[in-house]
C-alpha cells in the first residue's frame, strides 16, 4: 500500500522558502496517495523553470523535458500509453509564453491528461521578470518599470482553446488543490489546472498576504469557492451545443474576475471523445492494444516499401 513518502525522493529541494511550489508538490503527492496510484502507474513531466524541478520530487516516471514543449512530451505518453496517468506541470512563462501553441493545441485534441500550471506571474528562476499572465501596469520588485502589456488569462485561453476540465486553485490551500487535481486526474479527457502560486522571492504583489485580503478595507479573503456560491460549470448534457456554448460563457465571464475577488473552482468541464477515442476508429488495431503494447519490431514493413517505391 503506497504511503505519502511513497510518492517522495531524496533529491535535495532547492526552491526558496516560502515558495508557494512546495504547496503544489505536496497536493500532487497527496492526491496520488488518495487514488492510491502507484509510481509505476504515474509519470510527471515539466518545463523549463522553477516548476520545472517538479519531477525531480515525485516517486514516479516522467522527467524535466525543454522550455515550452511539456505538452507534447506529455500527449506523446498519453497516447502511447492510456493505462498511464499523466501529469504535466510548469510555469506560466514556460505554458503561455513559449509553450503558448502547443497549450492551444492540447486543448484542440483533448488528450487524457492533466496539465498544471504553477502561476506566479514571474519568470522566477531568471531572476522575476514579468510573465504571460502579470497584469499591465504592475510592477514587481525586479522589474525597473511596470509591465506596459496586458496579461493572458489562462482560464479564457483554455476554455476557448477546448480542454473540457478548466479549473483554478490555489498553491497555499492544498486540501482545496488536491480536491481539484482529483478532479482533473480522473477526468476523461484534457484537464488544465491553473494555480495560483506566491513567489515571496520576486512577487512582491501577490503574496500569501495579498490573496489572504490584509491589503482590503473588509480583510476579507481575495479567493473564493465558485461551488459556494452556486456556481456549476458542468454540461448535464454534452450533445447539446447550446448548453455547452452557455457554460462556456459563464465559464469565460467569470475567468475576468479579478481583484478583490478571484474565483477558484471548476470553472467548466464537459464530456468529449477524447483524441485516442477519434484515433482508435481510423486505427482500429489501438482498440485491442495501445500503441505501448503493440509489437511493431516484429511487423513486416516490406510491403509498406514496396508501395511506396
Ligand atoms: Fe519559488 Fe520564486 Fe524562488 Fe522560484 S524564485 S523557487 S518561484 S520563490
Amino acid at each position: 500500500m503506497p504511503e505519502l513518502r511513497t510518492y517522495r525522493t531524496q533529491v535535495h529541494n532547492d526552491w526558496c522558502p516560502g515558495c508557494g511550489d512546495f504547496g503544489i508538490v505536496n497536493a500532487i503527492q497527496m492526491t496520488l496517495l488518495e487514488m492510491q496510484l502507484e509510481p509505476h502507474r504515474v509519470a510527471v513531466f515539466s518545463g523549463i523553470g522553477c516548476s520545472g524541478k517538479t519531477p525531480h520530487f515525485i516517486n514516479a516516471y516522467g522527467f524535466h523535458t525543454l522550455h515550452g514543449r511539456v505538452l507534447p512530451i506529455a500527449t506523446g505518453a498519453a497516447l502511447a500509453n492510456p493505462g498511464l496517468t499523466v501529469v504535466a506541470v510548469g510555469g506560466d512563462g514556460d505554458g503561455l509564453g513559449i509553450g503558448a501553441g502547443h497549450f492551444v493545441n492540447t486543448g484542440r485534441r483533448n488528450v487524457d491528461f492533466t496539465y498544471v500550471l504553477y502561476d506566479n506571474q514571474v519568470y522566477g528562476l531568471t531572476k522575476g521578470q514579468a510573465s504571460p499572465t502579470l497584469p499591465k501596469g504592475i510592477k514587481t520588485k525586479s522589474m525597473p518599470t511596470p509591465s506596459i502589456v496586458e496579461g493572458v488569462n489562462p482560464i479564457a485561453m483554455a476554455v476557448a482553446s477546448g480542454y473540457t476540465f478548466v479549473a483554478r486553485s490555489y498553491a497555499l490551500d492544498v486540501r482545496h488543490l488536491k480536491q481539484i487535481l482529483r478532479a482533473a486526474i480522473e477526468h476523461k479527457g484534457s484537464a488544465f489546472v491553473d494555480v495560483l502560486q506566491t513567489c515571496p522571492t520576486y512577487n512582491d504583489i501577490n503574496t500569501k498576504e495579498w490573496y489572504s485580503g490584509d491589503d482590503l478595507p473588509t480583510k476579507a479573503p481575495r479567493l473564493y469557492k465558485l461551488e459556494e456560491t452556486g456556481f456549476d460549470g458542468r454540461v448535464k448534457d454534452p450533445t447539446k451545443a447550446e448548453e455547452v456554448n452557455a457554460k462556456k460563457g459563464s465559464a469565460l465571464l467569470k475567468s475576468f474576475e479579478w481583484g478583490d475577488k478571484i474565483p477558484v473552482g471548476i470553472f467548466f468541464k464537459t464530456e468529449f471523445p477524447t483524441y485516442m477515442d477519434q484515433l482508435a476508429e481510423r486505427m482500429p488495431v489501438l482498440k485491442d492494444k495501445p500503441f505501448v503494447e503493440q509489437d511493431v519490431y516484429q511487423r513486416d514493413v516490406a510491403p509498406l516499401f514496396e508501395e511506396l517505391t
